[in-house]
């Protein structure tokens, strides 16, 4: 964003103009040597947060006891941090005390890697002083400083090297990596949370396999808090991975280590994947079990009936069942997620595997066709029901509902107020 780059430029324009030093910093400066988007722009200054507070006129004061302020600039927010040390990492993840230092190489030497640890200048001037650019180059992962002594410090910055290493395709340095094995063990210190933005900006990646693969031989995936079941993992599985959109790729993982959606569940909320984004996983896999099962019913009463339009039709209900339970959604998340995996790897019986491809196949115009599978889109309300009825409210008012949803869902009755009502006196004075 040019935009933000000039944005940017005019803050450090104002603080060299003021006397003191200011630099782009960190991931912004990477990214620009990296080419690619920038969508973040941290700045370093030696200027004190008052003096920053000072010479802007819209200046808050986000993490000011770090010496971090955030500065707006024409709708633009930049954040500016004072040259800083930090030290007395006790829990291996935060430092206990942070102090300002006039020299930008000392606020460069407590950052995580080489490539991360470049400062630059209004006009392009770089201050690289752990040799951060020929690490670019050459497509490495390394620490500043020995990477026993970063790793123990924080041990997030093991999930970020293998994130990095990943994202952008590079390969980790030696000592970086040997210091990894060594401190692995500091993860279990780490908040899940951390630990899941982590492997989300990772599996969101051109390559997760790449990261999974580097996890799983550092040992990192067993350092977790909460562990995954990995061992279970199917590996075959997992190759397609790169194939399913970001938010899917936790499901075909969670699949592929072959949890039930009960067992998925307990996982997502202890990796505190926000309610929404764990839903959807859990639907997801909820609807290939109950889809499996329901094809696996179908396949087993079809030696009965061997017709194929017979089949076809239960097939077709059972899909509409779970666009009444699960939602459309889950159904569009679980046809892209059955286009992506093996058939191989469900191990499924060739009659039900032949039935689930059918579904898969009819599927779609199935969805279109089923316009209401939501109560509230029925053309009656619970109260319309009560009063037509003349009863009152209760649980058989409930199942009514569920059932003229059922009728209308699978086309047999229109979705109109008249035709509900009739149906409604149909069933009652049926039962
Ligand atoms: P991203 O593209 O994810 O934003 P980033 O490198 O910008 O990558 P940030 O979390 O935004 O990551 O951090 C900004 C900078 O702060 C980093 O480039 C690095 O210099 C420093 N930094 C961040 N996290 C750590 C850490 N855990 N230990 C040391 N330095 C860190
Ligand atoms: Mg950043």
């Amino acid at each position: 964003d040019p935009e933000m780059a000039l944005r940017g430029r005019e803050v450090i324009h104002t603080l060299t103009t003021a006397g003191h030093e200011a630099y782009w910093v960190g991931g912004c400066v990477r990214d620009e040597l990296l080419g690619r988007a920038i969508h973040d722009m941290d700045l370093t200054t030696s200027a004190e947060p008052e003096e920053v507070l000072a010479l802007f006129p819209h200046v808050i004061p986000t993490g000011i006891q770090h010496g971090t302020v955030t500065v707006m600039q024409d709708g633009h927010a930049f954040e500016v941090t004072t040259f800083r040390t930090e030290s007395g990492y006790t829990d291996h993840r935060r430092p206990t005390e942070v102090s300002f230092v006039k020299d930008i190489r000392e606020d460069l030497m407590r950052r995580d890697f080489t490539m991360n640890a470049i400062a630059m200048a209004e006009h392009g001037e770089r201050v690289d002083p752990f040799g951060g650019e020929a690490d670019l180059r050459a497509a490495l992962v390394r620490c500043v400083g020995r990477a026993e002594e970063r790793f123990e410090e924080d041990g997030l910055r093991m999930l970020r090297c293998i994130r990095f290493a990943s994202v952008f395709r590079f390969r980790v340095a030696y000592n970086t990596w040997k210091g990894m094995i060594r401190r692995r063990e500091g993860l279990r210190y780490i908040a899940m949370e951390r630990v899941r933005i982590e492997l989300e900006k990772m599996l969101a990646g051109p390559d997760p396999l790449r990261g999974l693969e580097m996890l799983g031989r550092s040992g990192l995936l067993d350092c977790t808090k909460v562990p995954v079941p990995w061992e279970q993992c199917d590996a075959q599985a997992l190759q397609e991975i790169v194939q399913l959109p970001a938010e899917l790729r936790w499901g075909l993982l969670l699949m592929s280590c072959r949890l039930s959606f009960e067992a998925a569940d307990e996982l997502l909320k202890a990796w505190t994947f926000s309610n929404a984004a764990r839903l959807r996983l859990v639907h997801l896999l909820e609807w290939e079990t109950e889809l499996i099962s329901h094809a696996a019913a179908i396949a087993g009463n079809s030696v009965l009936s061997d017709s194929d339009c017979i089949n076809d039709e239960a097939l077709r209900r059972s899909w509409i069942q779970l666009l009444i339970k699960l939602g459309k959604d889950t159904a569009s998340d679980w046809l892209e997620l059955y286009k992506t995996l093996p058939s191989s790897f469900r191990g499924l019986p060739p009659s039900v595997e032949m039935h689930v491809q059918k579904i898969a196949e009819l599927a779609n115009s199935w969805t279109q066709q089923a316009v209401v599978v939501r109560i509230k889109d029925l053309n009656i309300t619970g109260n319309e029901l009560v009063q037509a009825m003349n009863r009152p409210g209760g649980p058989w008012l409930g199942q009514l509902m569920e059932q003229l949803l059922q009728a209308v869902a699978c086309g047999d009755i229109p979705n109109e107020t008249e035709t509900l009502l009739q149906e409604v006196k149909r069933v009652m004075s049926s039962e």
